[in-house]
Formats: structure tokens, sequence, C-alpha cells
């Protein structure tokens, strides 16, 4: 069933391009129209098969009379592209957005936001390492999470509109407030891809072990943290500007969690070193357990 008459898209990069084909693939709209900033990326995006989308020149072209307008840029572009596309909104349209972090992205989007409009900020827990609309694919969000973060004076009906989309995406759609998003998300993501980037950072800074030993015995757990490592600079960078508090928050937990591990090895108590490896080898079980991943090496990247 189509959730919309028309959809917007502006940026075509990774989730943006998915957003396209699998709103397509999926019938969940009667047209879907995609715009990007860089000239580069439309001209790639028009020349994919299957890409889903009518690519515009313009912001307004994509805007004007859309329905609803996903905003899939970089969290930190956020704002300026809402300043930008809110006088282009028809009455009744309806705003969202992916970004990975909430809180920051309604503080920036609401001052531009039209009375006559409403904003509904959505999160799909998917994605890859790569970026580009050449990264893009329609399955992207089956069997994923869609948080959103919907503003407590949002009438039901158009949070449920959103909603529906993502449900015909294939996603599990769960709702929250804004600040708790950015919480869990602090610890399930941002942290992660922080701790990757400081441990590839570190080999790749060590002086007692040569880059190509790195590479060569990276199969002993290094190679996997690469994989996140490898992530995109911008996306990230703009995660850790735009949810400091919660982060940091977390990083404390970390330190002192990693202290206390630090001092077990250090006094020899292998117990609470075992205990504890057996403790997180049941996490991973659950994971495995609710269908977020299988056994498979590299399942859903
Ligand atoms: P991406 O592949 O880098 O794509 C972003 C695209 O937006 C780029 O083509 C970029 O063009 C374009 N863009 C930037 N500013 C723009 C503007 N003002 N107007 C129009 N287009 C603009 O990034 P992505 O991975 O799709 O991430 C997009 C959003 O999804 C981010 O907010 C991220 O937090 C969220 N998200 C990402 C993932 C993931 O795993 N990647 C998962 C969930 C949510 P230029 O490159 O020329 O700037």
């Amino acid at each position: 069933m189509v959730s919309f008459d028309r959809v917007a898209i502006i940026g075509l990069g990774l989730i943006g391009s998915s957003l396209t084909r699998a709103i397509t693939d999926k019938g969940q709209a009667s047209s879907v129209f995609g715009f990007d900033g860089s000239e580069a990326v439309r001209a790639e995006a028009r020349d994919i098969k299957g890409f889903g989308a009518e690519i515009t020149d313009t912001l307004e072209e994509a805007v004007s009379n859309a329905d609803l307008v996903i905003m899939a840029v970089p969290v930190g572009a956020v704002g300026a592209l809402a300043e930008e596309l809110c006088p282009y909104l028809k009455e009744g349209a309806i705003l969202s957005d992916v970004g990975s972090v909430k809180k920051s992205i309604i503080d920036a989007v609401l001052p531009h936001l039209p009375e006559t409009c409403y904003f509904v900020p959505g999160h799909p827990v998917a994605g890859t390492e790569y970026s580009g609309p050449k990264a893009g694919f329609s399955t992207l969000f089956e069997g994923r999470w869609c948080i959103l973060t919907p503003l407590p004076n949002t009438p039901r009906s158009e949070v449920e509109k959103v909603s529906n989309l993502w449900a015909g995406l294939g996603s599990d759609v769960e709702e929250m407030d804004a600040e708790h998003h950015d919480i869990v998300l602090a610890i399930t993501s941002h942290i992660p891809h922080l701790i990757a980037y400081n441990i590839v950072g570190t080999a790749a800074d060590l002086e007692e072990v040569t880059s190509s030993e790195v590479i060569k015995y990276s199969a002993g757990g290094f190679r996997d943290f690469t994989r996140i490592a490898a992530s995109d600079p911008v996306m990230w960078r703009d995660v850790f500007m735009n949810n400091k508090d919660a982060v940091l928050e977390m990083l404390g937990r970390f330190t002192e969690d990693l202290t206390q591990l630090q001092r077990h090895i250090r006094r020899g108590d292998a117990k609470a070193l075992e205990d504890l490896f057996t403790r997180t080898r049941e996490i991973r079980r659950s994971i495995v357990e609710a269908g977020q991943e299988t056994e498979k090496p590299d399942f859903g990247r």
C-alpha cells in the first residue's frame, strides 16, 4: 500500500540512495524525487539503473509539492538544509530525517519549520561502512530497527504515516524521546566507533610493530575493528560534535571499566577476567537470537 503520494529525498549517499530504491521497489510512494547538493553525486545517481527517483537540478523542484521530505545528509548539515528547504514545503507536508543523533537535529530544525508543517525525526539503525549513491541498496532497512523521536505536540496521524512508511520498507519501528535515543546510541554505536577509530589509530602509530605485520596478522581481531574504522569520516565527525554529552558520559563509564580490567590483568585475577568474558559471550548470543546478527561472517554489512 502506498504510504505517501510524493516523496523527496535530499542527500543521495548511502542512506538517501537506499531510501529511493527501497521506497520505489516496495511501492511506498506514487513518485520519488531526489536531490543532492553535489552536482557529481546527482550525475552519478542519474546513471544508476533502478535508482528509484527522478533527480532534480534544484532543491526547490524536489521539495515543492512533496508530501514527505526526508533529509539524508550528515548531521552537521541538517540545520542549514532545513533553513534552505522549509520555505518550499507545501502546507501539511511532513519533514523527516535519518540522522544518527536526534536532540541536536530537533534543535536545529524547529526554528525553520513552518507552522503548517510537521517534523517527525527518524533514525534507521542500519548502515554499512560505504558512502555515496552507488553504495545504497533497497534491502538495507529490512529487519532493522528504525527509531522515531516524535515531538509531543505532533499529531499521532502524522507520526503514524512515517511509521507506516518505514514498516513498509521492512523495518521494525520504535518510538522514544530524543534524549533517550542519544544515550542508547552513544553506547551501542557511537562509543564502538570511537574505540575502533582509536585502536586502528594506535596500531598505525606503533613503533615496535611494522604496518605490514599489522596487516598480515589482522585476522587476530584487528580486522573487525578496521571495518568499523573505515566508516565515513564526515558523518562520524558530526556524530561526535553533536552528541557530546551522552558520548562523554558513556566514555567516562567505559574508561572506569577499562581501568578495572587493567587492574585484573596486573593482579592476575583470572576469575574476574573469565567471568566478564563469559557474560559478554552471552550478550553476543542474545543479539544473534534477536535476529540482529547471524553467525555468518559479515552478515548485514
Ligand atoms: P553519505 O553517503 O556521505 O551521503 C550524504 C550525501 O548528502 C552526500 O552525497 C552529500 O554530498 C550530501 N549533502 C551534504 N550536504 C547536503 C546539503 N546541504 N544538501 C543536499 N545534499 C547534501 O552519508 P550517509 O551515510 O548516507 O549518511 C546520511 C545521514 O544518515 C547522516 O545524518 C547519518 O548520520 C545517517 N545515518 C547513516 C548511517 C550509516 O551507516 N552510514 C546509518 C544510519 C543513519 P557531499 O558529499 O558533496 O557533501
